[in-house]
């Protein structure tokens, strides 16, 4: 969600610096050179930590409360940076991606079509890939869908292909050692139990 291009760079550099626990507060420093030097936050007189800071301090809660009004969504004290990061995605229609990969003459090619709920087309896409076999295609083509959605702030995500394989693959798991890189990136932007993927014949498609 972060990488989109309506946020300013810098900020999507804070949020994923954020993300991965690197903003050097008190305690990330103490973890750095291995030293127990004394923490205290500047609003208060708890330890400085990232939680703290980010979270659940006055100040903080003050600015999440205030958008958590104007965007009704409830909080929840001890859910991590993380968690509420994700929870708080615009939750508005539902959008489904229908994707194809397919090779010719060697070089393999992908794209889709991304439609909201009520079937409108909200926009497509296409991609060349080079030389590689027809699933990576399949899944390339699935890993572009999912990445557009994500920079377009979409949510409720359903995919739809109509290689069995591919979703085999990603559903279940799969063998061939040049997939993997492919397969471990839709793995991770997926979220499984909100997300769904499933197969659909051609003439569907
Ligand atoms: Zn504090």
């Amino acid at each position: 969600m972060i990488w989109s291009s309506i946020i300013p760079t810098t900020i999507i550099f804070f949020c994923w610096r954020l993300w991965q626990g690197l903003i050097p507060v008190d305690v990330v420093i103490q973890r750095r050179i291995g030293s127990h030097m004394a923490s205290r936050c500047q609003c208060c007189s708890a330890i400085e930590t990232i939680h703290h800071l980010f979270i659940d301090s006055c100040i903080t809660n003050q600015v999440w409360r205030h958008f958590s009004d104007i965007f009704h969504v409830t909080l929840w004290p001890m859910e991590g940076f993380q968690y509420r990061f994700q929870s708080w995605r615009f939750s508005g229609r539902s959008y489904k991606v229908n994707t194809d990969g397919c090779v010719k003459d060697g070089f393999a090619s992908g794209g889709g079509i991304i439609r909201d709920s009520s079937g409108q087309c909200f926009c497509a896409f296409f991609s060349s890939y080079g030389e590689c076999p027809i699933l990576e295609a399949e899944l390339r083509a699935i890993f572009d869908g999912i990445i557009l959605v994500q920079r377009l702030v979409l949510s409720d995500l359903w995919i739809e292909s109509n290689s069995t394989l591919a979703i085999h693959c990603i559903t279940k798991g799969g063998r061939p050692w040049s997939i993997q890189a492919t397969l471990s990136y839709i793995k991770y932007l997926l979220t499984f139990d909100r997300d769904t993927i499933s197969h659909i014949y051609r003439e569907g498609n």
